[in-house]
């Protein structure tokens, strides 16, 4: 069958199967667990539309689909700021529950234990924490939420023109490819969980999976398969590269139990037997930047994408905003680790991240797990027939 892949991921170290494997028996399991924990589902974000581009486009009122803030009683004590001021009471939960009020005004102390700097892969200003708000992320899954058309087109047009317009020409070099093919992985993974959570039925609320989307816009393309894979096992190689840091983060949410699993859930993780066995290096950056051209290649690579991370400010659809950012900011965290500094051993030293980083990276760690076990478990049932086109 075509959609089944075979051998070794393209630029990776692991074939199709072994991954298919190690997310299905280790890495799926724990990181479903791990994004329920308080630590890792409440996610810092500017959710105001405030996009750079296109002002006379009205697209930041849609308000169809939004996002419900938490209440400043929900989210952990030791993310809050020790003073706050509430910030005016217009600001509803839009999605009609009862929680209204929002703090927009969580200040540096909230991130007690946790490093505030830039991470020079974003657009986003880390350390600014003005209207800022918490989401839980549990609240608000990515799925289907209608939003498409020329705002949407116009995002993904930009997202892939800015970076690189000759794809796949082969003067492409292979940075280059690469940054293609984590968008283009993103991008699998964003479509793969509007199919997988569709409003089948808007008159009786009927959500489930849409199998034609599913094959329409990834299945059928070896290519997008193919990236998915590429993305998951980029983003995985970020996380163990930074084992030891994330091994010693500060988890402490002031809830003991909960605090514990999490910690306890990152080490199962970091330190899976099987995945060291099977998979130990799933991704090799130290091939990346060599040669004369590479500082100046990793300048113009991060340029591209800071301007990525720009335009998720501008996509129309609030919950599609909030996932976008999260998972770019996710993808970039994972760029900073790769390429922040060649040598393993000195990583701890130099790698500074910041708590809503660490958020980012794992939830998006865990989205494109569950892409790919959608997209492995829809292969399967095609090749024995079961799925009709
Ligand atoms: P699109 O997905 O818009 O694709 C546009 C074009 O890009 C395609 O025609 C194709 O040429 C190319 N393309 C598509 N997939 C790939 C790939 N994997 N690799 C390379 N090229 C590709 N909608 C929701 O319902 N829920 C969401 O949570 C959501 N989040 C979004 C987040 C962002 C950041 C953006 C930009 C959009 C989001 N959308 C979301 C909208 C959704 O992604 C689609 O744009 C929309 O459903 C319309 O789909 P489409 O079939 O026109 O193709």
């Amino acid at each position: 069958g075509k959609h089944r892949h075979k051998g070794t991921v393209e630029d990776c170290c692991c074939d199709y199967e072994t991954v298919d494997h190690l997310n299905g028996e280790v890495l799926h399991p724990i990181l479903q667990e791990l994004v329920k924990t308080p630590f890792f589902r409440y996610y810092k974000v500017k959710l105001w539309c405030d996009c750079p581009f296109w002002p006379e486009d009205h697209m930041c009122r849609l308000r169809d689909c939004s996002v419900c803030e938490c209440p400043e009683s929900e989210f952990p004590d030791s993310f809050k700021p020790f003073q706050r001021t509430l910030s005016s009471g217009d600001l509803k939960c839009r999605e009609g529950k009862p929680q209204a009020a929002v703090d927009r005004t969580l200040d540096s102390i909230a991130f007690r234990g946790w490093t505030e700097t830039d991470n020079p892969w974003t657009y986003d200003d880390e350390t600014d924490n003005s209207e800022m708000t918490y989401v839980n992320l549990q609240l608000n899954p990515e799925r289907y939420t209608g939003y498409n058309g020329t705002s949407a087109r116009r995002i993904w047009d930009a997202v892939y023109s800015g970076n690189c317009p000759k794809y796949p020409a082969e003067e492409l070099c292979q940075e280059e490819k690469i940054l293609y093919k984590l968008i283009s992985g993103l991008h699998s993974s964003i479509s793969v969980h509007i199919a997988s959570d569709y409003l089948i039925d808007e008159a009786t609320n009927l959500w489930g999976h849409n199998l034609e989307i599913m094959y329409y816009r990834v299945l059928q393309y070896p290519n997008r398969v193919e990236n998915l894979y590429f993305t998951f096992l980029f983003v995985l190689r970020a996380v163990t590269k930074a084992a030891e840091f994330l091994e010693q983060a500060e988890y402490d949410t002031g809830n003991p139990t909960e605090d514990l699993k999490t910690q306890s859930l990152m080490k199962q993780l970091l330190y899976d037997p099987k995945l060291q066995a099977a998979c130990p290096l799933p991704f090799d950056e130290a091939k990346l930047w060599k040669g004369r051209r590479g500082p100046e290649l990793k300048q113009k690579i991060q340029a591209q994408f800071k301007n990525i991370s720009a335009v998720m400010d501008c996509v129309g659809c609030e919950k599609c905003r909030l996932w976008g950012k999260l998972q770019v900011s996710g993808l970039g965290t994972a760029l900073k680790i790769l390429f922040s500094v060649n040598d393993e051993e000195n990583l701890i030293q130099i790698l500074q991240l910041q708590r809503n980083e660490v958020i980012a990276l794992m939830n998006l760690l865990n989205r494109l797990s569950e892409s790919v076990k959608f997209v492995h478990e829809m292969g399967a049932a095609a090749e024995m027939g079961r799925m009709h086109y």
